[in-house]
């Protein structure tokens, strides 16, 4: 899957303009760590992230739009590689990262992770080196109206080095509240996830699913699964207009995307790590419902 995802990438360069222009971008994009507490955070300035950082995701916008996932709607140079179950894989024109991939399901309908966790799982493990995000249709997926999920290459992926110090379910002190899982077990990690996104469920009232991004990859047959629990989509910066950011699952991860220079410029660890309690999960409904999940057997 790997060899053919690179010559994916080398044919989609030359022949699809708009990927070409976004691979461009990347190349320029600039990084700079913030160190806050005992871990960094990477701010990556990339101007062309200003689409999907500023999308309108309400159901009237949404509707009133023709949906750019559907394959229908494609440019007429994008090609995929089919991944099985139904999804198809392809390059993605707006790069956070490199070989970042768009992974799309063959169906128009709803972003929802309810019965796809282990189909997230499997495209784990046929991508050795790669991370798989999931953002929630009112946490981030520009397309909430398309079951897809990303992936990227984990050359920069700051979770996965922060969560090496750490063996239970909780990150203390890592300003966004996240639950790890770590498994080789697919169906035992399937129920497990089922569990978690009931009990955020009843703890929040938000149903059928709770605002979450996901986050995971697949190391020496294992699982890593990051489940991040939000309270809202976007933080009050973005809407006062003080800085244009919009977090979702690779920005938790530690890669944080600015579109505009100036928030490149000015942006602070504080100001990350307020923007990551802001939107993830208050500290004590969290800590219920991780009391709940260490209470259980597993
Ligand atoms: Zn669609």
């Amino acid at each position: 899957m790997i060899d053919a995802i690179e010559q994916l990438f080398d044919r989609q360069i030359r022949a699809w303009p708009r990927l070409a222009k976004g691979i461009q971008g990347l190349a320029h994009a600039r990084s700079r760590p913030v160190r806050i507490d005992w871990f960094d955070v990477f701010i990556r300035h990339i101007p062309h992230r200003v689409a999907s950082t500023t999308a309108a995701v309400d159901q009237e916008s949404i509707a009133r739009r023709p949906c750019f996932l559907c394959t229908a709607n494609l440019d007429p140079e994008e090609e995929g590689i089919e991944f099985g179950s139904g999804f198809t894989l392809y390059c993605n024109p707006f790069p956070i990262v490199e070989r970042h991939l768009t992974i799309v399901y063959k169906e128009h309908g709803m972003q929802q992770i309810a019965q796809r966790f282990g189909n997230m799982l499997d495209i784990a493990a046929s991508l050795p080196g790669y991370f798989v995000v999931y953002n929630g249709p009112e946490c981030g997926a520009s397309a909430p109206d398309h079951l897809h999920f990303q992936a990227g290459s984990r050359k920069l992926f700051p979770i996965q080095n922060d969560l090496q110090k750490i063996d239970g379910i909780v990150v203390p002190n890592y300003a966004r509240n996240v639950f790890v899982f770590r498994g080789r077990d697919r169906s035992a990690l399937v129920e497990r996830m089922e569990r978690v996104i009931a009990l955020l469920a009843n703890a929040t009232g938000k149903r059928p699913e709770p605002l979450i991004n996901i986050a995971l990859f697949f190391e020496s047959g294992k699982w890593v699964v990051c489940l991040f629990p939000r309270a809202k989509h976007r933080p009050d910066v973005f809407h006062s207009g003080e800085l244009t950011v919009s977090p979702a699952s690779i920005d938790l991860c530690g890669i944080f995307v600015v579109p505009f220079e100036k928030d490149f410029e000015r942006i602070t660890g504080d100001n990350v790590a307020s923007i990551f309690r802001e939107v993830t999960l208050r500290d004590d409904v969290f800590q219920d419902v991780a009391a709940r999940l260490e209470a259980e057997p597993w």
